[in-house]
């Protein structure tokens, strides 16, 4: 009935072989199949997951705004608050607007840049994911890599033709091209760290850099934090390099931004930069479908009714979605931020100590609490730091270490090219677990 039997083809089991299992029902840190097996997710619905599956406290918020009515269409206290919560944490974001997925706001956000400057094109790079809207999908990740295609059938030409695709990581070939074109752009978006091609750290100063190249210019910086935002940091990808947890570089530090100031409660720091446009996803909406768009308030207010610049959506910024949301956020601070962090690390070492000892060449490939392995010689020799390098990595690898992990319990992602995702709800039970199956996992992938 359903094409592919998914409705998202990362599902599916296209690039490892055989038939994803049906889920029937989740808890903490694991899933149960239809068949009663119980296994460690390392999936946690690609990201929104950080609190671990079925939080109570989410739970009780998402049937008390159910019994209170499904949606409204109309404005509620609970997005006022959740938009609140959004700006104490990522002050940038002076304006927020909620929206149902992760396409829809970089969509809208990339509306919004060209509604502001008057200009057409958009720069991404090669590898990052930033939804399916046409205009995005040239060289992306996630779905798209492990399907090994260019981009998707039935985009216009002249609509990817506004899509300038550059490789990550590479300040010379965003130089280049803003050289070339700079008077056209509207806007580079990118993700916080790249996640949807395996994970790739950005270098020291490439995300400062996208932002004074693009300030030169008169474009927008959209920073992507769809998958990053509020999982790597209580403050996301942003907060994690503002308080120097991570890839920060040189430069003059904002603290004022039209008036507002940046300075983010509790993080010691100071961002050395700022994008103009964020958007968010996945945790922001604590499993139930919320994304949402943040910014500077002169460009946000280019947003209908406001402005010029159209979006809409009948469950925009839905109740149950909301009410899932703000418990999520109230309940994600650096604590459990810290606690992913270092499943990350304890999951991380036991899978990469077992593929050392198999003699597997790998990297694990690491930015804050995500992490992916590549392998073959190249990746172990150097991490894979853009798209070309992860497309090169020996690919074939995996599939027989992904399944040896399923065989064991354990629910990996069906991709070479995606995170891992890990929650607050991961222990030293799912560790040993996660060991147990390992040796085998390794073996697989020495043959
Ligand atoms: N942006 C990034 C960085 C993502 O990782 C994703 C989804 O994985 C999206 C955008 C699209 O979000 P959604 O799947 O909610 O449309």
């Amino acid at each position: 009935m359903i094409p592919g039997g998914v409705d998202s083809p990362v599902r599916a089991f296209g690039s490892v072989g055989g038939a994803p299992r049906f889920i029937a029902s989740a808890q903490g840190a694991r899933v149960t199949d239809s068949e009663g097996h119980s296994l460690v997710d390392l999936v946690c619905s690609w990201g929104p997951m950080l609190l671990g599956h079925a939080h109570p406290a989410v739970v009780e918020a998402v049937q008390e705004a159910a019994a209170r009515g499904l949606s409204f269409g109309a404005p509620t206290e609970t997005e006022t608050l959740l938009a609140e919560e959004i700006r104490r944490r990522v002050p940038a974001a002076q304006r927020v607007r909620f929206v149902s997925t992760g396409t829809e706001a970089t969509m809208t956000a990339v509306r919004l840049a060209r509604g502001a400057t008057g200009r057409d094109l958009v720069v991404k790079f090669a590898g990052c994911y930033h939804g399916h809207s046409d205009g995005l999908l040239a060289e992306a990740g996630s779905g798209v890599a492990t399907g090994g295609l260019p981009g998707s059938a039935g985009v216009p030409a002249p609509i990817a033709a506004q899509t300038v695709v550059l490789p990550y990581n590479d300040v010379a070939a965003l130089e280049e091209c803003f050289l070339a074109r700079g008077s056209s752009i509207a806007a580079v978006i990118c993700e916080g760290a790249p996640a949807n091609m395996g994970v790739v750290p950005p270098r020291d100063g490439f995300n400062e850099a996208i932002r004074r190249i693009t300030e030169a210019h008169g474009a927008l910086m959209i920073l992507d934090e769809v998958l990053t935002g509020f999982r790597v940091d209580p403050a996301g990808w942003w907060g994690l390099e503002s308080r120097g947890g991570t890839s920060v570089g040189s430069g003059t530090a904002p603290t004022m931004l039209h008036g507002h100031n940046l300075d983010v409660p509790g993080h010691p720091g100071t961002p050395r930069w700022v994008p103009d446009l964020f958007t968010f996803g996945k945790v922001v909406g604590g499993g139930m479908p919320l994304a949402a768009i943040g910014g500077r308030s002169d460009v946000m207010e280019l947003l209908a009714p406001l402005g010029p610049v159209y979006q809409a959506g009948t469950l925009s910024g839905n109740p149950l979605a909301t009410a899932a949301g703000l418990t999520t956020l109230r309940l994600a601070d650096d604590a459990v931020c810290a606690r992913v962090d270092e499943a990350a690390t304890t999951v991380a070492s036991i899978l990469s100590e077992a593929l050392d000892r198999e003699g597997v060449p790998h990297s694990v490939q690491r930015a804050g609490s995500l992490f992916s392995l590549a392998f073959g010689p190249e990746a172990a020799a150097h991490s894979v730091l853009d798209y070309a390098q992860a497309k090169a990595q020996e690919v074939w690898r995996y599939p027989a270490f992904f399944h040896a992990l399923l065989d064991g319990g354990i629910a990996a992602p069906p991709s070479v090219f995606e995170a891992w995702f890990l929650s607050a709800a991961h222990g030293p039970e799912e560790f040993d677990r996660i060991a147990l199956a390992a040796p085998s996992a390794a073996r697989a992938a020495a043959q």
